[in-house]
C-alpha cells in the first residue's frame, strides 16, 4: 500500500467526545471512523486488522470441526417468541423495527433461536450429529453504555459457534476442546499471557459458564485470579462456597479489572426444547439435541489489543494481526527507487511512505502511530552497505539487514 494512495490520514487529535484511549489511537491512526457513540466504521487499515483477527479465529474453529456459515441480521419475531426471548423485558438490548408490509422484526443480537430452527431442516438422526456451526456476523445490541470505544459497541462483529450434540458427554468433550482452542487463539492474538479462563454464572444446565477475561484497567468486569492455576472467578460467582468447590484459596487470589473477550456456555435443552429440535437415536427413540454456544468478539479483541499493547507513541500490533508488516521509507534518489521496487514486489506486506512533502520525522511518527511491526529505511547510505535499516516497533535500536535478506523475507509469504 502506498500512503499517497491511501484515502485516510493520520491526525494529532481525536474527537473530543471520545473517552477510550484505544479508540483515540485507532481514530487518530485512521483505523476506524466514529459514526456516533458506540458505532464505528472500519477503514482500510482497521478492516485488514480485524480480518487478520478473524482469520486466526477461523483457522482454529475449522481445526476443531467448525463449519462456517453466515446468518441474517434481520430476525423474524416468531422464532424468538417460541423461546420467550422476543420481549424487551427478557432481552433488554433488542433493536426492533416495523415492516412496511406489516409486522415487526428485530436486528439479531445473538443467533441461538434462528440457528436451532434452521437445524430442524438438517438434523433428524443420530447420524447427523454432532454439528458445530459458526459465523462471523454483525450483532446489534442496544447497550446502555458506550464509552469503551470498539470494546463495547451497539453494532459489532461476533464469532458465534453453536454446538449440537447427541448428549451431555458428547457436548462436554467438545466444550473442553473449544476451551483449549480459545487458549490457542488468544496466544496467537498476542494476549494469551493475560487472558484467563474465568468461572462465571451458568444456567439451568450447568452451574458455571466459562468466560475468557483479559486483564486490563479499562475492563468492565472484576475477576479474582489464581495465577498459579491460571484460572479466575468472576465476581458475580465469587462466594466462599464457589471457591471451596473450585479448590481456590481466597488469600491467593488477585483482584483485577478485566475485559471479557470470549464466552462459552452450556445451553443444554433450552433451545432445542423450545423449538423442538430432536433426533432419532440408534434405538429409534426421539431425543432432544444438547446444545452449547461459544462466542468471541473480534472487534472487542481488537480494542483490547490496542489498549494493552500500545505505548505513548501509538498502536503496537503483534505481527500476525498487523495490517502490514513493514513500514518502508526511502531516502534519496536510489533509496526511493529501491523502496518503490520492494513495495511493488510485496504490496500486501509493505506500507510505502511515498509522500514527498512529509518530513522524515513525520514519517517515523506515523510508522509508530500505525503500530506497524517493522520500520524499514532505505537510503543511499544503507545501500552503500548493500543493506536496509530495520527497527522493531517494540525496540529502540535500529540494525542493518542485508538487502538480499530483507528481499528474501518478502518472497517467503
Ligand atoms: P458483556 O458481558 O461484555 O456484555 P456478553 O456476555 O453479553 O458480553 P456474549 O453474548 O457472550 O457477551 O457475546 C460473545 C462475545 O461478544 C463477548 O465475549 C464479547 O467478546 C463480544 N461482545 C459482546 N457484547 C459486545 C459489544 N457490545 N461490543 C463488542 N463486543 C461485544
Ligand atoms: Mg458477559
Amino acid at each position: 500500500m502506498k500512503i499517497s494512495q491511501n484515502f485516510t490520514k493520520t491526525s494529532k487529535t481525536a474527537p473530543a467526545d471520545e473517552q477510550s484511549e484505544s479508540a483515540k489511537l485507532l481514530l487518530r491512526a485512521g483505523y476506524i471512523y466514529k459514526e456516533m457513540a458506540g458505532v464505528y466504521d472500519y477503514l482500510p487499515l482497521g478492516m485488514r486488522t480485524l480480518e487478520n483477527i478473524i482469520q486466526i479465529i477461523r483457522e482454529e474453529m475449522n481445526a476443531i470441526g467448525g463449519q462456517e456459515l453466515r446468518m441474517t441480521a434481520l430476525q423474524p419475531r416468531d422464532v424468538w417468541e417460541a423461546s420467550g426471548r422476543w420481549s424487551d423485558d427478557v432481552m433488554d438490548v433488542w433493536f426492533k423495527t416495523k415492516l412496511n408490509a406489516g409486522g415487526e422484526l428485530g436486528l439479531g443480537c445473538t443467533h441461538e433461536e434462528p440457528l436451532t430452527r434452521l437445524m430442524k431442516s438438517y438434523i433428524s438422526s443420530y447420524k447427523d450429529l454432532p454439528v458445530y456451526a459458526y459465523q462471523f456476523q454483525t450483532k446489534f445490541r442496544n447497550e446502555l453504555r458506550a464509552k469503551s470505544g470498539i470494546m463495547r459497541t451497539r453494532e459489532f462483529m461476533m464469532k458465534d459457534l453453536y454446538s449440537f450434540s447427541k448428549n451431555r458427554e458428547e457436548h462436554d468433550e467438545f466444550y473442553e476442546k473449544c476451551a483449549e482452542s480459545y487458549k490457542k487463539i488468544f496466544n496467537r492474538l498476542g494476549i494469551g499471557n493475560d487472558t484467563f479462563r474465568t468461572f462465571a454464572s451458568g444456567g439451568a444446565f450447568s452451574k458455571y459458564s466459562d468466560e475468557f477475561q483479559t486483564l486490563t484497567d479499562v475492563g468492565e468486569d472484576i475477576i479474582y485470579l489464581d495465577r498459579e492455576k491460571g484460572i479466575a472467578v468472576n465476581e458475580e460467582v465469587y462466594t466462599d462456597e464457589v471457591l471451596k468447590e473450585l479448590g481456590l484459596d481466597r488469600n491467593k487470589l488477585e483482584q483485577h479489572k478485566a475485559a471479557e473477550v470470549g464466552n462459552i456456555f452450556t445451553l443444554g435443552y433450552r433451545y432445542s426444547e423450545a423449538l423442538d429440535l430432536t433426533y432419532n437415536d440408534e434405538d429409534g427413540n426421539r431425543r432432544k439435541v444438547f446444545m452449547g454456544s461459544y462466542g468471541i468478539g473480534p472487534s472487542r479483541v481488537m480494542g483490547v489489543i490496542a489498549e494493552k499493547l500500545s505505548d505513548e507513541k501509538g498502536l503496537v500490533w503483534p505481527e500476525e494481526i498487523a495490517p502490514y508488516k513493514y513500514y518502508v521509507v526511502g531516502i534519496g534518489t536510489e533509496g526511493t527507487k529501491v523502496a518503490n521496487d520492494l513495495h511493488d514486489k510485496a504490496p500486501e506486506q509493505i506500507i510505502l511512505d511515498d509522500r514527498d512533502k512529509a518530513r522524515i520525522g513525520e514519517k517515523f511518527a506515523d510508522a509508530d502511530l500505525l503500530g506497524i511491526p517493522y520500520r524499514v529505511v532505505i537510503s543511499d547510505k544503507t545501500l552503500a552497505d548493500n543493506a536496509v535499516e530495520i527497527k522493531s516497533r517494540t525496540e529502540a535500536d535500529t540494525k542493518l539487514l542485508p538487502l538480499e535478506e530483507f528481499t528474501a523475507k518478502l518472497v517467503q509469504k
